[in-house]
């Protein structure tokens, strides 16, 4: 499929109106590093760092994360790559971590919060992202933030180890970047300073829809129940706009959705200008974009939202069908 679209790779996804939307890859493995090149991808907008801890029977060395973060970085060459740090738990469980047994783990004891409470694993994390990236940019993404405490909970780990590092001697990396991932609605109305805090912020937007419509994503029989382009969901989109304009903090969104092409030119309309996908995604995507405006759709858009339809994908198909 990316054959079809290899003519595109070096052009932007800039829309007949001008305006232009940044296409990232999702990646998670040093087998997805190739796709940064042929795919065209500006960067790695969501690099899931527990791929690496679920393909092994034992807890990885410092050391040995190290050398690997280093390895993704030179892959990536200059290209940023967001790190996000362990997302475990729920759906992902490590072999050698005793089972939690919890009724819910969606809603259970996962990602950040795990990182909060056995501080060991997060801390050589960071440990070896920081020196991966020694001289080079580094870019930090905490996973499943629901609540400002946490993020300031988890910034506040992050500086340590980079004073640890300073401390003992080390190199440091020239610039380092700090975001979250937005995966709970309570997020979307946290206090302004936890946006001021954000250096970007990214929409996980599989884990945010469960949530958002009580969904669960892993069961076939209500998750399809709920449209992305279901008119709730998107005013939610909306209010995180807004609330990242106003504080001037860069927005992406790199959930599965972001891969769809009426899905992903909806996002670009709606303002988010930068979207992280799988990157076969990147072509049709970039693709689609290129040949509409993207002020245009988003006057469609609003139009339907303000017309109080539950959901605008006949709008939004019927405009394209005349384009
Ligand atoms: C998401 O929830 O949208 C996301 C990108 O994270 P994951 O799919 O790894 O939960
Ligand atoms: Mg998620």
């Amino acid at each position: 499929a990316q054959s079809r679209y290899a003519s595109l790779r070096d052009l932007p996804a800039t829309g007949t109106c001008g305006e232009t939307v940044q296409l990232y890859m999702n990646a998670g493995l040093m087998a997805d590093l190739p796709s940064l090149e042929g795919s065209g991808a500006e960067g790695v907008g969501l690099f899931r760092t527990e791929l690496q801890f679920l393909i092994r029977n034992h807890v990885p060395r410092r050391s040995e994360l190290a050398a690997l973060y280093r390895r993704v970085l030179d892959n990536a060459h200059e290209k940023p790559v967001m790190f996000r740090t362990l997302d475990i738990g729920s759906d992902k469980v490590l072999p050698y971590m005793k089972p939690q047994d919890e009724p819910n783990p969606a809603m259970g004891w996962r990602a950040i919060r795990v990182g909060l409470d056995k501080r060991g694993v997060l801390r050589m994390q960071l440990q070896a992202l920081i020196r991966a990236a020694v001289g080079r940019p580094l870019h930090v993404m905490f996973p499943f933030v629901a609540d400002i405490t946490e993020y300031d909970a988890a910034y506040r780990i992050l500086m340590q180890e980079v004073a640890r590092e300073q401390r003992l001697g080390h190199d440091m990396p020239s610039d380092i970047r700090v975001g979250t991932m937005l995966e709970t609605p309570s997020l979307a109305f946290a206090p302004k300073r936890f946006f001021e805090m954000c250096d970007f912020v990214s929409i996980g937007g599989n884990d945010l829809k469960q949530f958002f419509f009580a969904a669960d994503r892993e069961n076939e029989r209500v998750r399809r129940r709920y449209d992305t382009l279901n008119s709730s969901f998107l005013m939610l989109l909306k209010q995180i706009v807004a609330r990242c304009e106003d504080a001037r903090v860069p927005l992406s969104f790199c959930g599965e959705d972001a891969g769809r092409p009426i899905e992903a030119l909806t996002f670009a309309a709606l303002g988010i200008r930068r979207l992280s996908m799988r990157p076969a995604s990147i072509g049709p995507v970039k693709h689609l974009i290129r040949h509409v405006s993207i002020t245009e759709l988003a006057q469609v858009v609003d139009e339907a939202l303000d017309s109080g339809m539950p959901n605008i994908r006949r709008p939004v198909t019927e405009w394209l069908a005349r384009q």
